[in-house]
């Protein structure tokens, strides 16, 4: 029995310009799994945002997906009609992201903007349910039921965004998709939403793509991670292995960037830029970055290959890619 909820082969999202077409995303494939937690982390523009606004459909010109595929439940999101994928949308897959607290309409009420989402995807309530499930919807996310007739600027920050996940979860979806959804509001407020979205994901019995930088709050939310490089998948497992044996260059070196609470340092952070995704370098993309870069990694991009079981990295330093690093 198949137990992935999402599968993503070979995606591939370019924004053309006139300098030429920025490959965002570089051919990503991974599964989520049925109840699954999944991380994706990696420093700005990486294409780990790119990646979630495409498993929504949402790019927008001049960004297009170029190919690959993306399945929900064995339903093929990139072939779907326009009209089917809006469906989808909430009712299957549904998105949190940062800056969705400042897309409510501020000038309708907390129960007007529910019940316009659950209407848009016809979901047959009679008045008296949709009221009933909007209270219930408000409450699951930790708000009063009176919140229904507050308008958003009657609302803190951390309110508007357990608002934005009553509305990301009023149809039920199988997946959350959550970009950052927490990272516009103070630590405090960030926990408690956390602990709201993980309750909720929970109930549902959904699938949550956690995306961020925070790797502190990775290692609390979610049970595997992908690292993202240049718009690659450059490693992936659980987050035990992950922190514990990072493989990949970066991966080590992100983890090494990270503050010591023993020792109370700064984030060091990593030497190098990341290349430009116009002109990306040729062979590894960080190789310009990487200590342990050898000949080969100049001229072959590695791809990412199970080296371990549940493991994946895509560097020529192991498995069946590790040939050649004596020979330089
Ligand atoms: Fe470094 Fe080469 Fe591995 Fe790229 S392939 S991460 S350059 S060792």
């Amino acid at each position: 029995m198949n137990s992935n909820i999402l599968e993503v082969r070979d995606l591939r999202v370019h924004y053309h310009t006139r300098q030429g077409a920025v490959r965002a995303v570089n051919g990503v494939s991974f599964d989520l799994h049925a109840n699954e937690r999944l991380g994706l982390v990696g420093e700005s523009g990486s294409g780990k945002s790119t990646v979630a606004l495409a498993l929504m459909r949402l790019i927008k010109p001049p960004g297009k997906i170029e190919g690959g595929q993306v399945k929900l439940d064995g339903l093929s999101l990139l072939e779907l009609s326009g009209e089917k994928m809006r469906q989808i949308r909430l009712a299957g897959i549904a998105m949190v992201s940062q800056g969705a607290m400042n897309s409510l309409n501020p000038v309708a009420r907390v129960r007007r903007q529910i019940e316009d989402a659950l209407r848009d995807h016809n979901a047959k309530l009679t008045k008296r349910e949709r009221a009933e499930w909007i209270g219930e919807l408000l409450e699951r996310v930790g708000l009063p039921r009176t919140a229904a007739e507050m308008y958003p600027h009657e609302l803190s920050g951390g309110m508007k965004q357990r608002v934005c996940i009553a509305i990301a979860i009023c149809l039920q979806p199988k997946v959350i998709i959550a970009d950052e959804p927490t990272s516009a509001l103070d630590v405090v407020v960030q926990h408690q939403v956390m602990t709201t979205l993980e309750s909720l994901r929970a109930e549902l019995g959904a699938s949550v793509i956690l995306i961020g930088h925070d790797m502190g709050l990775m290692a609390q939310a979610v049970d595997r991670v992908g690292v993202m490089y240049a718009g690659d998948l450059i490693e992936t497992g659980s987050v035990e292995t992950l922190f514990k044996d990072p493989l990949h260059p970066y991966t080590r070196l992100l983890m090494a960037s990270l503050p010591s609470l023993a020792q109370k340092e700064a984030a060091k952070g990593i030497p190098g830029l990341m290349p430009s995704l116009l002109n990306r370098p040729t062979g590894c993309p960080f190789h310009p970055r990487c200590p342990d870069a050898f000949d080969r990694c100049r001229v072959e991009e590695p791809t990412l290959q199970t080296v371990q079981p549940n493991r994946g990295v895509a560097c020529h330093l192991y498995g069946n890619d590790s040939a050649g690093r004596e020979a330089s």
